[in-house]
C-alpha cells in the first residue's frame, strides 16, 4: 500500500488546470436545478415537501431541490440502517477500507467537478473549493489506512498459559450531523470514518448544502459500499436531527457545527429514553473564536499576511478562521497599517470568476447575523475597513476590521462567523496570551514571533487544541495536523488523526486459557 500523503492543492496558474476547472463547471451547470431524492436502504425516496439550495453569490440560481425528511422518514432510515448493520460489521476491515480508497480514486478523476460544486452550492472561491475537496480526499485515504491498521487491535501482555486478545469492535447505528462550511471534506469525513469502522450512519447534511453530500453518497455506492450502509436524510436540523438525537436505538452521534447546537445535542442525547441499553457516544466539534497573537520580535509583513488570510479566507467562514488578532503594543500600529492596506486589496465577488479573493457569506441569515456584529463593532470600537455589505444578487460582506477593541467585547467574544476581524492592543506578550485564552472556546491559534521562549511560553499556556507558530492559523491538513477543539470548541475528536476512527469503536478484551 501507498503510504499515505495529502492531496495536492491545485496550481490555478497553469492555464490546463484553470481550463480543467472550467470544465467541471460546465459539468455542475448542466445539472443545475434537478430534484434528488432520499436514499434509504439503497431506495430512492422522493417526498413533495423539497430543500431548495440556491447558489448564495446569485440567490436566483437554483442549484437542485432536495426532498426533505421528516420522523417518519427518519424513521424508515434508522429500521434500514439497523438492518444492515448486521451485515455491515461482518465485512472485513480491509473490503470497508477498499470501498474508501475506490471513492477516494473516483473523487479525484471527478476533483474539479466536486469543486465547483463546492463554487456554485457553498459560494467558496476556487482555491477554497479545491482545498475543501483534496481534504475529502484525504479523509478517504487516510480513515482507510487507519482502518488497515486497527483491524488485528492493539497488542496486549499475555500470562504463561492464557491469551489475551484487544479487539476494536463497531458500536452500532452513527448519526452524522454536517455544516455547510466544509461541505465535502467535514461532511465525507465524518460519514467515511464512521462507516469504515463497521457501523452504518444516517447522514443529515447542513440544509444549505445537501447537493454535494447527495453526489457523495453516489459516490460511495459506486465504490461498492452496500445499500444501507449510509442512509441520506437532509432535512431540518430541529425535526430530524432532535428526533434522531433522541431515538434509544441511535448509539452515537458524529455532530460538527455550533455550540448551541452542539451543546444542545450533548444533553438530549445523555438523556436514557425507553428501551436504550447503552450511553450514547458524542463526538462534537464546534465552533471557535480564533487569535493571531503578534510579538514585537516578529515578522511584521508575515503577520499582516497571515491575519488577513485566515480572517478573509472563504469569507470568515471556518470554524479556524482567525476572529481576533492581538498585537503588542511596541509593533501594534505597523501591523495594523498593513492590515488595513491588504484588507483593502482583497477583491470580492462571484466566486465562479476565478480572480475574486472572497465570494459571499452562506444565506440571508449569515448576512443579518455579520451586518448586525459590524453594527455592534461600530459601538465597541474603531471600524479601519469594510463595514459595509451588499445582499441584492447575493450575500456579500466586505471583509471587515475592527480595531482598538476591549478583549471582553463581543466582537472580541463571540463567534461571528463572517469576514470581520477585531483587533486588541495588548502591552506585552504575556498579556496578549492573557487576552487569547480570555474565551469559552479553544479551537486554533497562532502566534507571529521570533523569540524562542515567546514560542515554547505558548506552546504551555496557549489552550487551544490547534496551535501554529509563524503561519496562519487556518488550514491544517489531514493526517499531519489532526483538528480538534478544546473548552466549548468541542470534544476535542481530532479530526483526521490517528486516534480518531477508536472513537467510533469499541474493544473488547478476550482471554482464552490455553
Ligand atoms: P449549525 O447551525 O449548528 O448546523 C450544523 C448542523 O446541525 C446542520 O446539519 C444543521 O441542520 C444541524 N442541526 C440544526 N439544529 C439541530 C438540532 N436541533 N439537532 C440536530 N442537528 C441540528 O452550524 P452551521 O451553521 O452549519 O456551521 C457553522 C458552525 O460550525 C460554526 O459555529 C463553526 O465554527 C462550526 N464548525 C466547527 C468545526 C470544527 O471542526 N470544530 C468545523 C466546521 C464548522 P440544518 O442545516 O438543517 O439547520
Amino acid at each position: 500500500m501507498i503510504p499515505y500523503k495529502h492531496e495536492p492543492f491545485t496550481d490555478f496558474s497553469q492555464e490546463e488546470n484553470r481550463n480543467a476547472y472550467l470544465e467541471g463547471l460546465k459539468t455542475v451547470e448542466a445539472y443545475l436545478g434537478q430534484d434528488y431524492p432520499l436514499i434509504i436502504g439503497g431506495e430512492r425516496v422522493t417526498t413533495e415537501d423539497k430543500i431548495v439550495s440556491f447558489n448564495p453569490a446569485d440567490k436566483e440560481e437554483i442549484i437542485g431541490r432536495v426532498s426533505k425528511s421528516n420522523k417518519e422518514l427518519a424513521e424508515k432510515a434508522m429500521q434500514s440502517a439497523l438492518e444492515a448493520f448486521k451485515s455491515w460489521k461482518k465485512v472485513k476491515p480491509e473490503v470497508r477500507a477498499d470501498v474508501l480508497f475506490k471513492a477516494a480514486a473516483i473523487i479525484r478523476r471527478r476533483k474539479h467537478e466536486f469543486s465547483a460544486l463546492l463554487t456554485k452550492e457553498a459560494g467558496k472561491p476556487w482555491n477554497e473549493a479545491d482545498a475543501d475537496t483534496a481534504e475529502a480526499i484525504d479523509f478517504l485515504e487516510y480513515y482507510g489506512r487507519q482502518m488497515l491498521r486497527l483491524k488485528d487491535g492493539m497488542p496486549v501482555e499475555s500470562r504463561p498459559g492464557e491469551y489475551n486478545r484487544y479487539d476494536y469492535i463497531p458500536l452500532g447505528v452513527g448519526v452524522v450531523i454536517s455544516p455547510w462550511n466544509f461541505a465535502f471534506a467535514i461532511m465525507a469525513g465524518t460519514t467515511v470514518a464512521a462507516m469504515v469502522t463497521g457501523n452504518t450512519v444516517l447522514l443529515k447534511p447542513a440544509s444549505t448544502t445537501p447537493i454535494v453530500a447527495y453526489k457523495f453518497i453516489e459516490v460511495l455506492e459506486e465504490a461498492g459500499m452496500p445499500a444501507g450502509v449510509v442512509n441520506y436524510i437532509p432535512g431540518p436540523g430541529g425535526e430530524v436531527g432532535d428526533y434522531l438525537v433522541d431515538h434509544p436505538k441511535t448509539r452515537f452521534i458524529s455532530f460538527t457545527g455550533s455550540r448551541a447546537v452542539g451543546l444542545r445535542i450533548a444533553e438530549r442525547s445523555a438523556k436514557v429514553n425507553e428501551g436504550q441499553i447503552w450511553i450514547k457516544r458524542l463526538i462534537a466539534e464546534m465552533g471557535g473564536k480564533d487569535t493571531m497573537v503578534v510579538d514585537k520580535e516578529a515578522d511584521l509583513e508575515l503577520a499582516a499576511q497571515t491575519i488577513v488570510k485566515s480572517a478573509f479566507g472563504f469569507s470568515g467562514q471556518k470554524c479556524s478562521a482567525a476572529s481576533r488578532a492581538v498585537i503588542v503594543e511596541d509593533v501594534y500600529d505597523t501591523v495594523l497599517e498593513r492590515v488595513i492596506e491588504l484588507t483593502k486589496e482583497l477583491t470580492i465577488g462571484n466566486p465562479v470568476e476565478q480572480s475574486n479573493f472572497m465570494g459571499p457569506v452562506i444565506d440571508a441569515a449569515a448576512f443579518k447575523k455579520i451586518t448586525d456584529y459590524i453594527e455592534i463593532g461600530k459601538e465597541e470600537g474603531r471600524l479601519v475597513v469594510g463595514g459595509t455589505g451588499d445582499d441584492s444578487t447575493g450575500y456579500f460582506v466586505n471583509p471587515t476590521v475592527f480595531a482598538d477593541l476591549d478583549p471582553n467585547s463581543r466582537i472580541m467574544q463571540e463567534e461571528i462567523f463572517g469576514p470581520v476581524i477585531g483587533i486588541s492592543k495588548a502591552k506585552d506578550f504575556d498579556q496578549a496570551l492573557e487576552i487569547a485564552n480570555n474565551t469559552e472556546y479553544g479551537l486554533t491559534g497562532a502566534v507571529i514571533t521570533n523569540n524562542r521562549e515567546h514560542l515554547e511560553q505558548a506552546r504551555e499556556e496557549f489552550h487551544v487544541g490547534n496551535l501554529y507558530f509563524n503561519r496562519g492559523c487556518t488550514g491544517a491538513i489531514v493526517g499531519y495536523q489532526p483538528f480538534g477543539g478544546f473548552n466549548m470548541s468541542g470534544t476535542d475528536s481530532k479530526a483526521g488523526g490517528p486516534d480518531y476512527l477508536t472513537l467510533h469503536l469499541q474493544a473488547k478484551t478476550t482471554s482464552e486459557m490455553l
